[in-house]
């Protein structure tokens, strides 16, 4: 009957993801499932005081009751990546093909996506080795404290830095509040969509794969083929 058994409410799952420092409760692993700590199976609920997230692998250990529900209970009080302060995960990217929708336009074979004042804070550059994309993020908040950076495809933040975190192998969204988007990266198609709303010391960077806006400046048409930075502001 699970087939049958309809999807937690997004708040519900949100919540849950917040709590746990948006990592499994167990080990930490962002790629993450809502457990029913009391099983559907006796209880048809979405009551967040008695769910949690997990990953797939500890996910399996509970329903096995391989980890009994009272030390179930112990972990979800106690979530490893609040007690670390960390939140660590990797973006898997599935392209060789460095092609970035941003700014009304595309960045083709450009790995610095946006620089301020000399300094790259968003890129998508190709490891010569292997010809995987490697993207990094710089995410600043107004005061300028780090939100959380994406260097390389590697995640890492301050749970209690952001609001919601969803991250899956293709795809990741950080939210500072339920509609404000900071960063959000999605390579699910050959090429990269990223939309992003962070500031850089007190400069307001905001963009999407339609338009983007530094500072005062409002840009919708942009094309870079072949360069080495497509947006640059001093
Ligand atoms: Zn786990």
């Amino acid at each position: 009957m699970k087939e049958n058994r309809p999807e937690a409410p997004p708040k519900v799952k949100q919540q849950l993801r917040q709590e746990a420092g948006f990592g499994c409760c167990h080990c930490g692993h962002p790629f993450i499932q809502y457990h029913h700590i009391i099983p559907w199976a006796e209880d048809n609920h979405f009551r967040p005081d008695d769910m949690m997230v997990l990953c797939g692998q500890c996910h399996h250990l509970c329903t096995v009751g391989a980890i009994t529900q009272s030390d179930q209970r112990k972990i979800k009080a106690k979530p490893r990546n609040i007690v670390d302060d960390l939140v660590r995960g990797m973006l898997y990217v599935n392209t060789q093909n460095l092609s970035v929708n941003l700014a009304g336009g595309k960045a083709v074979e450009t790995p610095n996506l946006i620089n301020l004042s000399g300094v790259t804070v968003l890129s998508a550059k190709r490891d010569e080795e292997h010809g995987r994309i490697l993207i990094s993020a710089m995410i600043h908040d107004k005061s300028g404290n780090v939100v959380a950076t994406l260097r390389e495809n590697e995640w890492s933040m301050a749970p209690n830095a952001v609001w919601d975190f969803e991250t899956y192998p293709l795809h990741s969204k950080i939210r500072l509040a339920p509609y404000d988007i900071a960063f959000a990266v999605d390579v699910r198609n050959e090429e990269l969509n990223l939309q992003g709303k962070w500031f850089h010391k007190g400069i307001e960077i905001n963009f999407s794969p339609s338009k983007a806006t530094i500072g005062s400046n409002v840009i919708k048409s942009l094309n870079a083929w072949h360069c080495n930075t497509m947006l640059s502001v001093s």
